[in-house]
């Protein structure tokens, strides 16, 4: 993988974290997995830096909470995160529809009507 592909795939991994900050708590171990469902291979030394890097710029806040004996670290997005993502939504759909051909999805692709689920 070239590292500009990379870049490219970290920006979406950065979207992704944000819209799941938004709609609910999210923590490193539980992000990679989601990460992984979508095809994504995040090592901890790639994912913790980006959501450190996430809270630095404001866009999400943490909480610390002990769950089975470990400390866990939650994050959500605070107000401008939420601001960011909204930004960012209107350019994704029209990414979205200009560079992905129509038949390029087998009919995965969801419609730009339907109401995001989550
Ligand atoms: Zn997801």
């Amino acid at each position: 993988m070239t590292d500009t592909v990379r870049d490219i795939l970290l920006a979406f991994v950065r979207v992704h974290v944000l819209h799941h900050a938004v709609v609910e708590r999210i923590y490193g171990a539980g992000m990679a997995e989601e990460l992984a469902r979508h095809g994504y291979q995040l090592s901890p030394g790639t994912l913790y830096p980006l959501l450190h890097r996430l809270e630095e710029d404001g866009l999400l806040i943490s909480e610390s909470e002990v769950v089975s004996g470990k400390v866990r670290k939650y994050y959500v997005a605070t107000a401008k995160g939420r601001q960011a993502l909204k930004d960012v939504q209107p350019r994704l759909a029209e990414l979205v529809d200009e560079a992905l051909p129509e038949d390029s999805n087998n009919g995965t692709r969801p419609s730009k009507r339907r109401k995001p689920s989550r």
